[in-house]
């Protein structure tokens, strides 16, 4: 690991984490070496070594489902050829043969595939791979005589059942390697769902006073304010930067911090709620000038700050305008606690639709769970495809219930101001895959946050944010396997 020369680094309680998580597996102590990293996990999520620590651990332990679920998470940071052998083999544990040889084909179609990496794994790669073909047809063919099978008995049995038939086989005795349907998991539990915020900006009003203001060249004076006395506290700014953002698929590094100076523009919005009991306010915005990341903030902030205007800078009419929808935008966010007691009626509306869906759909599980046959191996791909096709079924009808109890907030910016104001600029180091890249992040004294990344794709700004494979910066929506 390179040293993080700015950066005081109060890791030791981290560092405790994960030594802890070691100590314990080392005397079998597997319950707490787990607990120990999923800790540290939670505050350090894109820690390629202790991810393979706690997949190593649910692979010793034959936690299939576990295993996979972190190990992908890893791999997908920094895959190993190693690692892709452990994958296949928690995949045949599981009889996820179609989706091991699917994983198997997209690694191994790559140009920069894990199979280059070592000849001796990769030839143990292709041996798990003919058993996990060869286990497949197998299962395909069992799955083929159960229902030869069970035809056969139905035509045996025909409209009245005779007693002398041996080859029929007794209809519901179990076999004892399968699972029985106690074993499989109950239908999974919905988390609360929240209502969505949608904002509605309007700013004609803003337009014509900008019109009105502008000069020969098309500028609009606004007024600058500087604060003064700001302190800064670097020592918890690495814990901050891990906490705030949710870094997917790539492996990050806080290299280097520095104080500088940045320009914002600062929005006033006074924003309405829809509905029959309206409420309304103002909320605040600044928008940086460099990377134009909005930040919204409680009001009174910037009126806290900000003292007598020191000068006064000229900007762009039709760059005020895009600025302050975007602070608008931001600005719905904290609308939110503003309007709690509403938001938690909707809410318990929304969720008590939800729960209504979901246990219809928790009925058909049950049903058609019921008649998949038992005996076959097959049975258990029978049930994760009906499980994935319900939670998809699932997922479609949460969508559309949350669009329809969204709430509708008109924001509408109201003063424009210019505010210049010290900041902390740190540079990151991505790595993914094979390849790496760097971006900056701006903490921002005022609102004690790092400001959002902007996706390289879609533009909007996110504090879930993964990377490429070419390491190019995106929002989770726009990455490839979020
Ligand atoms: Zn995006």
């Amino acid at each position: 690991m390179r040293p993080r020369p700015h950066v005081s680094v109060p890791g030791s309680q981290l560092d405790r984490l994960r030594l802890d998580a070691l100590a314990a597996k080392s005397r079998g102590r597997y319950a707490q070496a787990v607990d120990c990293a999923r800790r540290y996990l939670a505050r350090r999520p894109n820690d390629v070594d202790v991810m393979n620590f706690l997949a190593g651990t649910y692979f010793d332990q034959q936690q299939w489902p576990e295993f996979l679920q972190i190990g992908l998470r890893s791999y997908r940071c920094e895959p190993r050829a190693k690692h892709l052998l452990l994958l296949l083999r928690g995949f045949r544990e599981l009889g996820r043969y179609d989706e091991a040889l699917a994983f198997y084909e997209r690694e191994r179609r790559r140009p920069d595939s894990v199979l280059a990496q070592d000849a001796r794994t990769a030839r143990q790669i292709v041996d798990a791979v003919r058993t996990l073909e060869k286990e497949r047809r197998q299962a395909l063919q069992r799955q083929k005589d159960a229902e030869r099978q069970k035809a056969k008995a139905a035509a045996t049995h025909g409209p009245a059942p005779r007693a002398d038939t041996p080859a029929a086989p007794p209809p519901a005795r179990p076999d004892p390697t399968a699972p029985r349907p106690d074993d499989w998991p109950e239908w999974p539990r919905l988390e609360p769902v929240s209502v969505a915020i949608r904002p509605q900006v309007e700013t004609t009003d803003l337009a014509a006073d900008l019109d009105a203001a502008k000069d020969s060249a098309g500028l609009v004076e606004i007024p600058r304010y500087e604060p003064q006395g700001l302190s800064l506290r670097l020592s918890r700014l690495e814990d901050r930067f891990a906490s705030e953002f949710h870094w997917l698929h790539v492996r990050t590094e806080l290299t280097d911090v520095r104080e500088s100076m940045a320009d914002y523009a600062g929005f006033e919005t006074y924003f309405a709620v829809e509905g029959e009991a309206p409420r309304d306010g103002i909320t605040e915005a600044l928008v940086h000038g460099r990377s134009g990341a909005v930040l919204a903030l409680p009001a009174g902030t910037l009126a806290g700050v900000c003292t007598a205007p020191v000068s006064a800078v000229r900007l762009e009419a039709a760059t005020v305008l895009a600025r302050a929808t975007a602070a608008a935008q931001a600005g719905s966010e904290v609308v939110a606690s503003e309007i709690a007691d509403r938001l938690e009626q909707r809410q318990r509306d929304l969720n008590g639709r939800i729960d209504e869906a979901n246990e219809l759909l928790r009925g058909e599980w049950r049903t058609r769970r019921a008649q998949i046959p038992s005996g076959a191996a097959e049975s258990e791909r029978l049930h994760h495809a009906l499980l994935d096709e319900l939670l998809r079924r699932r997922r479609s009808s949460v969508a559309e219930l949350r669009d329809a109890h969204a709430l509708v907030v008109t924001m509408q910016p109201l003063t424009v101001s210019y505010v210049r104001l010290p900041v902390v600029i740190g540079t990151v180091d991505l790595a993914r895959r094979a390849r790496s890249g760097r971006l900056t992040v701006t903490w921002n004294p005022l609102s004690r946050q790092f400001e959002p990344i902007p996706c390289g794709r879609c533009g909007r700004q996110s504090y879930r944010i993964g990377a490429t494979d070419s390491c190019e910066v995106r929002c989770a929506a726009c990455l490839p396997y979020a």
